[in-house]
């Protein structure tokens, strides 16, 4: 019955000159959600409000499905519209509406109506009453509360007339693109796709660096982090995933230095070299799944000596939260199930038993000296070499 939705966003932020921006990358992202399902849909914005329309058509549920990972979207509103043939036409197309809406007519409800063209011969408390006394006695089942209506018809009488009363939420944020770029060291762990879908609703654009060992790290391990990738564009768009050959660099510090601060020291590497990627394509920040404590390599100490390498800000979404609140994140965003296949991650092979956990950034950086005879010229071979996959949801 739906051939339309009227999309609700949130005003924060939204005010003033910058509005079009927010409401034109809102309209792209929305265009982006619905082209990867069936059905043809024109999204436009009209008078500060946006409207995804079906040309063809679609599966209401795929629809819906596809508007709730747009962020930026507060409300999607699956809406009824009609030409104004007056009054009498109105409150036929309502009752038919209500009737299509809901086969169980024992609800209570309030009729909303708004002009937005103040020409119409009624005002908006008339149409109410007129609108509300005609449902009645079309379904005398139904009844009404003005203060806590189970069913509150929306009826907006614009150029055309918007008849809506269902309200599904959207996943708020911000739309993609309107917040800069920045690069996500996206592992095949649980919290680094979370750490990338928070920042992305923030309306920052993504990009991904992953950092591969092979022979030491699997093709699967990889195919596991494109899979990941893909999921998290689902909300952030395409994402331009940067796979780093790590290997001679993880081999020069597991020779040279010491092993208890291979993971620090790896993990110094990791950050500079993703800046530098960073760096290439303008990201203006670099965004890990850190959460203080979870292992050895993510105390304070730890992310301090990691930290100090980088000269981007670096974005840690997920630093105060515990693992089951990021378990949470993920299975509600739908990557967990992926994120927990059994593909050894980049290091596990490295990893020493007894990592340090309160790392002394003098000594790591003196160790660190060990590798000033190769480092430079891997760092340049790793970045030069970099394959770019551009991955979409
Ligand atoms: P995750 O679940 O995100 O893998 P983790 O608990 O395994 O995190 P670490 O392995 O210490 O934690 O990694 C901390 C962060 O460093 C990750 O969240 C990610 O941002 C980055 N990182 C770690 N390994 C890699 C890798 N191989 N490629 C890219 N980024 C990585
Ligand atoms: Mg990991």
């Amino acid at each position: 019955m739906y051939k339309a939705f009227l999309i609700k966003y949130g005003e924060i932020g939204v005010k003033g000159k910058n509005r079009y921006i927010f409401e034109d990358a809102l309209v792209k992202q929305i265009r982006y959600a619905l082209k990867k399902i069936d059905g043809e849909f024109v999204v436009s914005k009209e008078n500060g409000r946006i409207y995804a329309t079906a040309k063809t058509e679609f599966d209401y549920d795929e629809a819906v499905e596809a508007l709730k990972t747009v962020f930026g979207i507060i409300g999607i509103c699956p809406v009824v519209q009609i030409e104004d043939h007056g009054f009498d036409d109105l409150a036929d197309q309502v009752i038919k509406y209500i009737d299509m809406a809901y086969p169980d007519k024992n609800f209570t409800f309030k009729v909303n109506a708004r002009r937005a063209r103040k020409n119409y011969p009624m005002d908006s408390m008339q149409i109410n009453m007129e609108l509300g006394g005609r449902l009645l006695d079309a379904f005398p089942e139904m009844k009404v509360d003005v203060h806590k209506p189970e069913v509150l018809l929306q009826v907006e009488i614009r150029n055309v007339i918007n008849i809506y009363s269902v309200e599904i939420p959207g996943p708020g944020g911000m739309p993609v693109g309107t917040a800069g770029k920045a690069m996500l060291l996206l592992s095949g762990g649980i919290d680094s796709p979370v750490a990338g879908y928070m920042v992305a609703k923030r309306g920052v654009q993504i990009e991904a660096t992953y950092f591969h060992a092979p022979p030491y790290t699997s093709e699967r391990a990889k195919q596991k982090v494109i899979d990941l990738a893909k999921l998290v564009a689902k909300y952030a768009g395409p994402i331009m995933l940067n796979v780093v050959n790590f290997t001679d660099i993880q081999l020069a510090i597991y020779e040279k230095c010491p092993h208890d601060e291979l993971t620090i020291i790896m993990r110094r590497y990791m950050m500079k070299i993703a800046e530098a990627l960073g760096e290439e394509t303008k990201c203006t920040g670099l965004v890990t799944g850190e959460s203080i404590g979870q292992v050895a390599s993510q105390t304070m100490q730890s992310l301090y000596c990691t930290n100090e390498v980088c000269t981007m800000p670096v974005f840690r979404p997920v630093i105060g939260f515990d693992k089951q609140e990021i378990i949470d994140i993920s299975e509600k965003i739908g990557t967990y199930e992926t994120s927990i296949q059994p593909f050894e991650d980049c290091c596990t092979i490295f990893v020493a038993k007894h990592p340090v956990t309160k790392p002394n950034l003098g000594i790591i950086k003196r160790h660190e000296h060990n590798l000033d005879e190769v480092i430079d010229d891997l760092m340049k071979t790793a970045i030069e070499s970099t394959e770019k996959i551009l991955v979409h949801a």
